[in-house]
């Protein structure tokens, strides 16, 4: 499954012409070689991989990492780095440059005498757009526990309720199931805030007759689940069950739309338009969606700019809303897998507008 993966990088080395490639990136290291820790860098060459990592790290190493080899270095990597590249020849590196601040860059090509550093940008990452059997099982069980660890905290959300309260219940929740942690700060807006995309959970106490929007996930063997559900907090006002069942026709016709070779930029527009023949086109102002697995925000992008074309085996969210200032809003998120001939959605939390 690794060499499969290191396999990918096989049109990095023929289009820039490479002897080597540089791993900085740990959710990069992670796919490609296995390790979980926190520091180490994987060199990769055409015929052979060295991880390289200091004493704190070698024998998590030797047991996590399958598709390279352990090699302990002092705490000056790059140093390894050079010995190694001078030993095998390697005189032209790619590295990712989007993952490398100016000073690393300025030290590595200090100690890299005499070798080319060639930039590989943010498309490295393109190598985890389609996720395998292995990393798809991941997102399965991570979306599960975080869509019942919501379901399990449901009951709490009453008039009264203060929204850091209810995304305290909802993470302890999923920590209780087997979460390593949560995904990214929850978004709990309520009433008004809810017109705040991101409206992180405050200490606003939710009032009878509020929309409450919760933007949640869990962290489980290095992959990310996200799901958002919009609920009623008493009776809603009329234009709140308007803009709900707005926002939940365009998610559903998104969803309906997903499969392989759609574009990201038409599967946008899908969910967009339906917003916008009902008046609300103003109101949407983000992309439909995004892909996610080891980053909570990977490729592809789901959004008017994006030039993506969907393929079997990515895993993406189809997320719209309607924010209304002064008002409240409305966003409901699913996560799902493309299939061969449409998708699986992977989050479970019930989507119909619960009155609370
Ligand atoms: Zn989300
Ligand atoms: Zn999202």
């Amino acid at each position: 499954m690794l060499k499969n993966r290191c396999s990918r990088l096989k049109r990095f080395f023929e289009e820039y012409d490479l002897k080597a490639v540089l791993i900085t990136d740990l959710r990069n290291i992670r796919y490609l070689c296995g390790f979980t820790g926190s520091e180490g860098v994987l060199l990769i060459s055409q015929d052979h991989a060295w991880f390289l990592c200091d004493s704190r790290y070698t024998a998590q190493a030797e047991e996590e990492v399958k598709s390279a080899e352990v090699r302990e270095c002092g705490v000056i990597r790059i140093d390894t780095v050079a010995a190694l590249a001078s030993e095998y020849g390697l005189d032209r590196i790619g590295f990712e440059a989007a993952h490398t601040t100016v000073t690393a860059f300025r030290r590595m090509s200090e100690k890299l005498t005499g070798i080319e550093l060639v930039e590989l940008g943010t498309n490295l990452d393109e190598i985890r757009i389609c996720k395998d059997p292995a990393e798809i099982e991941c997102l399965r069980t991570v979306a599960t526990l975080s869509s019942l660890a919501f379901t399990s905290v449901l009951s709490d959300i009453k008039p009264g309720i203060r929204e850091v309260d209810i995304a305290l219940a909802l993470e302890l929740e999923m920590r209780r199931r087997g979460a390593e942690g949560k995904a990214f700060d929850f978004i709990v807006a309520s009433g008004e805030r809810g017109a705040m995309p991101h409206g992180r959970a405050s200490e606003k106490i939710v009032q009878s007759g509020d929309l409450v929007t919760i933007d949640f996930g869990a962290l489980k063997d290095g992959y990310h689940s996200d799901e958002t559900v919009t609920v009623a907090c008493g009776k809603p006002e009329s234009r709140a069950l308007e803009i709900h069942a707005i926002v939940r026709t365009a998610h559903d016709l998104a969803i309906d739309a997903v499969r392989p070779g759609i574009s990201c930029k038409d599967l946008d527009e899908v969910a967009r338009s339906y917003i916008r023949n009902n008046g609300y086109g103003d109101y949407f102002g983000h992309g439909l969606g995004h892909g996610i697995g080891l980053e909570i925000h990977e490729m592809p992008t789901l959004s008017p700019r994006s030039t993506a074309v969907l393929e079997e085996g990515m895993v993406i969210t189809i997320e719209p809303g309607i924010y209304i200032p002064g008002f409240g809003g409305v966003r409901i998120e699913d996560t799902v897998v493309v299939t061969v001939d449409g998708c699986d959605v992977i989050t479970s939390a019930d989507k119909q507008l619960l009155v609370l």
